[in-house]
């Protein structure tokens, strides 16, 4: 296989149309699918992991033992509980990994909080998304502009949420100028991914020991009750339809968090 070269007018995923189209890459398992990412793409390549979701965690360990020298961000918000800094901590200390952390305008911040106080996201959908596109839609988009990227690698499951349940292992991302977006794990189950972080002994956020199933800021998470959906832990003041996140739906352009 041969790396992707950068060509003037030809966007990354139009490197990849035809094989995406035809379905090829359906067959293959994830480290098979990650190992194709990284021969393609990298130093081009990078993962977004939350550190508040084992999915992030596992990819994070696969990509490690293919090419130690792979490429991860997250997206500090600013409102992000102690236990994932301290993850994140703990995954440099582990991997000897340099996150890229990616952070929102401070002035976009300001705005917004002198406008409608730090906590506007439980007023109304409209403001929740208002402070996800500030906090994490913006800058995931200046960060793609700006960080050399062609690919990306997501933790999306299809069992998460009705609005991924359609998801591919390989998608053309139209919101941030066509990028190759992976979904390694599309198809995996929670259990299977529980699996993985138990058998490769993998960091994950301490919270999930306290019935958060995924940690993302820290006012708009919370842990659940044996039997819940394991989305119920984000946004749970909204109805299922709205609570998904900008990041991958592209028709969410004002974005909705993770
Ligand atoms: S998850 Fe909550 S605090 Fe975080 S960016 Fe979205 S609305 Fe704001």
């Amino acid at each position: 296989m041969t790396r992707v070269a950068s060509l003037p007018g030809v966007s990354p995923a139009q490197h990849l149309a035809h094989e995406i189209e035809a379905g090829v890459f359906d067959a293959l398992d994830a480290e098979a699918l990650l190992a194709f990412a990284i021969e393609r793409f990298h130093p081009r390549l990078v993962l977004s992991c939350s550190f508040g979701a084992p999915e992030g965690l596992v990819l994070l360990d696969m990509m490690q033992r293919i090419e130690p020298d792979a490429r991860v961000f997250v997206l500090d918000t600013g409102r992000l509980p102690q236990a994932t800094h301290d993850l994140i901590d703990r995954v440099r200390d582990r991997y000897g990994k340099a996150v890229e952390v990616v952070c929102p305008e401070p002035d976009a911040v300001q705005e917004m909080v002198r406008s409608h106080g730090q906590n506007l996201f439980y007023e109304s959908v409209e403001l929740r998304r208002r402070c996800c596109a500030v906090r994490k839609v913006e800058p995931l988009r200046r960060y793609f502009a700006g960080a050399e990227v062609d690919a990306w690698v997501s933790g999306l499951r299809r069992e998460q949420s009705s609005t991924r349940r359609d998801a591919a292992k390989v998608e053309v991302d139209a919101l941030h100028g066509d990028l190759v977006k992976f979904n390694p794990l599309a198809e995996w189950s929670h259990d299977q991914v529980w699996r993985y972080v138990r058998d490769h002994g993998v960091p994950t956020n301490r919270l999930h020991k306290s019935g958060y199933p995924s940690v993302g800021c820290e006012p708009c998470s919370r842990a659940i009750q044996p039997g819940d959906d394991l989305r119920a832990g984000r946004w749970w003041w909204e109805h299922e339809s709205t609570r998904e996140c900008g990041l991958h739906v592209g028709e969410e352009s004002d974005g909705s968090g993770i």
